[in-house]
């Protein structure tokens, strides 16, 4: 296939594929879904070997949260039955988060919903990492606390931080359909104060929505504009109570091209397999770690993964092996800022080019695929910035089931399979981890 050829080797050279390129790997049919699977696993392999980076979530608050991004059990109004409570004492966090490390993680995550931070909650924060790094040797943290004002990614570096999460969640285009109280351009605006500030940038989407192929692309091509050095990949965990509880729209096989898709367009930076994998990917999960090179461990923030005995059993069988602390993650041309040529964003002419415009950001939390995440499904049509779009999917699709078809395949839903959260932090019970 002439198509995976070319993106393997732009993967290779960290080159950006064109968008139509980008496109055409979401139409892929099924009968080609194992070679794409191979394809992007060389570029995977080229950049990150075998290696799996494991990342623990603490949900320092839970629940409560004024904003109303749709896809999220903690928004305003949401009827969800998740666990609901402040902000954890430094010295719970702390406990919580080495489980996580005593798993395997190398990275704890340190979320908490709502707007954004408080100079107040900035400081319990930052009290928080220093508890955590005093207790785990070369552990990284990653803050994701909403959208920063002034100064306050500077006092989160200064308190030992390595990283700074806010996804972009899905196009600038639909981001309106999935939260009326902060726009796209807010979430751009705190990734690059997190960047500015010398902060290690996360910052990824949540497919599932209703979105189509042509936001997935474009959400993609924005985050490559920001150049993170890594990007989480949330598939939508459609929460009872929350407005997007009937999108059920993804297939296993979907979320493969989705990660496909997105290792090809950010080929050197680490992608997370994040929220959602478990009740999507279901017994599909070790093929995407050809394609990701990091996920997380145990629990998400509102909901329950599959135990951590599980993911580290995964990894294990399909022949790849947990990094240790020891490893940098990032290929040494992006730790080393000798990346003239590439990397997630590097490059801002090629390919993408026409709408790069701003970028997008995180939506402050949306680590976990369905406690924040977002969600749009009003608009599963061609909105499309690119008229080619939907002659590629059109023609790529033959007899297949990717895209809408995808979508009505898996109408049913699994329901069963989204289980809240009710062990760990806030919890009088044990981490999964
Ligand atoms: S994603 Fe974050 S900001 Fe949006 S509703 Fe959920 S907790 Fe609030």
């Amino acid at each position: 296939m002439d198509l995976l050829k070319t993106l393997v080797d732009k993967g290779l050279r960290r080159e950006l594929p064109t968008r139509d390129e980008a496109l055409a790997v979401l139409a892929t049919s099924d009968d080609e879904l194992l070679d794409v699977v191979a394809a992007a696993g060389r570029v995977r392999r080229q950049w990150f070997g075998r290696r799996v980076k494991l990342n623990y979530l603490v949900n320092l608050k839970s629940g409560l949260c004024p904003e109303d991004c749709s896809y999220c059990s903690q928004r305003l109004g949401s009827k969800a039955d998740i666990l609901k409570y402040t902000w954890l004492k430094p010295d719970e966090a702390a406990a919580a988060a080495g489980a996580g490390v005593a798993g395997g993680a190398k990275r704890v995550c340190l979320v908490a919903s709502g707007r954004g931070p408080t100079d107040r909650d900035v400081d319990r924060v930052s009290k928080t990492i220093e508890a955590i790094k005093e207790q785990n040797e070369g552990v990284e943290v990653c803050a994701c606390l909403g959208l920063l004002s002034d100064g306050q990614a500077d006092r989160l570096r200064a308190a030992g931080a390595d990283a700074y999460n806010h996804n972009l969640n899905t196009s600038e285009a639909t981001y309106g359909d999935i939260c009326s109280t902060h726009d796209f351009s807010d979430r751009v605006e705190t990734v690059k104060q997190a960047q500015a500030a010398g902060l290690s940038a996360c910052s990824g989407l949540i497919a599932g929505m209703g979105e189509s192929d042509a936001d997935l692309v474009d959400v993609v091509f924005a985050l490559r504009e920001m150049d993170p050095d890594s990007v989480p990949v949330n598939f939508l965990i459609p929460f009872e109570g929350t407005p997007l509880a009937e999108k059920w729209s993804l297939t296993p096989q979907r979320c493969l091209r989705i990660l496909a898709m997105v290792r090809f367009v950010c080929p050197d930076v680490e992608v997370r397999l994040a929220g959602g994998r478990e009740i999507h990917l279901r017994t599909l999960q070790p093929l995407a770690l050809h394609l990701v090179n990091s996920i997380f461990l145990g629990d998400y923030l509102t909901s329950e993964g599959q135990a951590g005995k599980a993911d580290l059993d995964m990894i294990a069988d399909a022949g790849f092996e947990v990094e240790g602390t020891g490893t940098t993650t990032l290929p040494e041309h992006r730790v080393n800022g000798t990346d003239a040529a590439s990397g997630c964003g590097a490059h801002a002419g090629g390919g993408c080019g026409a709408h790069a415009e701003d970028g997008g950001v995180c939506g402050s939390h949306a680590e976990d695929g369905g406690s924040h995440g977002g969600v749009c499904g009003s608009h599963g049509g061609g909105r499309g910035t690119c008229g080619d779009q939907e002659r590629v999917a059109a023609s790529a699709g033959e007899g297949t089931a990717s895209g809408a078809d995808a979508a009505e395949k898996a109408s049913a839903g699994r329901p069963d399979l989204v289980a809240v959260r009710r062990r760990g932090a806030g919890t009088d019970l044990a981490p999964n981890a």
